[in-house]
């Protein structure tokens, strides 16, 4: 009995300690979001962080010599399903896999981008060595994006998608379609 008793109370106060420091550590390591509600609108913005890493890209490519063009930022619903519908059901080539509400476009945390060439004229052409530096512009542009964050669409395996850019902060599209959205301040 007597064994017993000092088992309880010696291990029983360290176990409960442990589980709440273990607690504690979750909590602070969870990535903070906010709920909006399931279906709520859509963005009409830019997340700040985005905005200001989009104004950071555009900065910095320019030091070396490429103009970025900005070509998307946020993007309805509605608009989201009309790309989508392009090589589907409506003429053209596929350029999304993402429907309304399954893109990181329609909830302000995605960009696309193209280079200019020194006519002015838009060029989604990424070999395009405009600077000269025997490297594509194109995808010097994506490297400068992803020291600053964002996560480059041509990296994916399956769905190849270069102009775009996207910061996720740790939500998946499920996630946000759920009403899940990072701090503004984040
Ligand atoms: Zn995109």
């Amino acid at each position: 009995m007597r064994g017993l008793t000092h088992f309880i109370t010696t291990w029983v106060p360290i176990i409960l300690f442990v589980a709440i420091v273990f607690m504690i550590y979750q909590e602070a390591n969870q990535p903070e979001t906010i709920y909006v509600g399931e279906g709520a609108t859509e963005a009409s913005e830019l997340h700040p962080v985005v905005e200001k890493a989009k104004n950071e890209l555009v900065d910095q490519a320019s030091k070396k010599d490429i103009d970025v063009m900005i070509t998307d930022e946020v993007r309805s619903k509605e608009r989201q399903d009309e790309l989508y519908a392009r090589g589907r059901t409506t003429e053209g080539t596929v350029v999304t896999h993402a429907q309304g509400g399954e893109s990181y476009h329609n909830y302000g945390l995605a960009i696309d981008y193209a280079i200019k060439n020194n006519n002015g004229n838009v060029l989604w052409d990424i070999h395009y060595d405009g600077n000269n530096n025997g490297e594509s512009d194109w995808f010097e542009v994506a490297e400068i994006a992803k020291e600053i964050g964002f996560e480059w669409g041509g990296d994916w395996q399956h769905f190849k998608d270069y102009p775009h850019l996207q910061m996720t902060f740790g939500l998946s599209i499920n996630e946000l379609q759920k009403g899940y959205r990072p701090p503004p301040d984040k």
